[in-house]
């Protein structure tokens, strides 16, 4: 079976992923009980870097779960989790200005997230269908109909493989922009400066994990396809 041997294709960057989830919940946890000098929290430094960059009309909303903050671009709005939103610690910190970093991306047109942004509908679309298009290939013997469909499927996985690796610049960007704010306003100090670096670094590894899985996985296809004769 060599659907079973490419597997091992897919090993380093499972172990990647596995080390970079530990990495940002230990990192996040320990980080979380670290509290900035000023008792500012997430919210506030949101809100006082939004108002500094002219963005008065991007909403802050506190959203459900963990880790679940992120930037909107569609609504313009800012959502952070609880632990976030209210946290005063420099974790919180750290975290509520990388999502800041995200909406001044977008406020200035930023490339890389436009680029991100437009090829969204093209990656949704490849990393569901491609699969399904890819096994009925193989399903139809690889020649023919099957043969199309297999190009097709591997087609569209380039096109979420793209999405995962346009991704890597967005997230470096939005913390290096949030890092250099938060020292610059001296609204983090010090050492807390360096743990909101920790936090945003183990974070941006979890994206590269995720790019790592999907070019492992596009030369798996690749491999599978062109082993189909065997
Ligand atoms: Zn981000």
């Amino acid at each position: 079976m060599y659907f079973d041997r490419t597997f091992t294709l897919l090993i380093p960057a499972l172990l990647l992923s596995m080390y970079a989830q530990w990495k940002i919940s230990s990192t996040f946890k320990r980080y979380s009980f670290v509290h900035n000098m000023k008792g500012y929290t997430g919210a506030d430094v949101a809100r006082t870097i939004l108002n500094s960059n002219g963005l008065y009309d991007v909403q802050i909303e506190v959203v459900n779960g963990h880790l679940t903050d992120h930037y909107d671009p569609r609504t313009r709005v800012v959502r952070l989790s609880q632990e976030i939103y209210y946290g005063t610690s420099v974790a919180s910190i750290g975290v509520a200005s990388h999502e800041v970093g995200h909406a001044i991306q977008h406020a200035t047109n930023y490339y890389p997230l436009s680029f991100r942004n437009a090829i969204v509908p093209i990656a949704n679309l490849g990393s569901n269908a491609s699969w399904i298009l890819f096994a009925a290939g193989m399903f139809f013997g690889g020649r023919g109909l099957g043969y199309m469909l297999i190009q097709l499927g591997i087609l569209l996985f380039i096109g979420a493989v793209v999405f995962q690796l346009a991704t890597l610049p967005v997230e470096f960007n939005a913390s290096s922009r949030a890092l250099r704010i938060l020292r610059d306003r001296n609204i983090l100090v010090g050492d807390e400066l360096n743990g909101a670096k920790k936090v945003l670094t183990s974070a941006a590894m979890t994206y590269v994990a995720a790019a790592a899985m999907a070019v492992s996985q596009l030369l798996r296809l690749i491999l599978i396809f062109q082993r189909r004769d065997d």
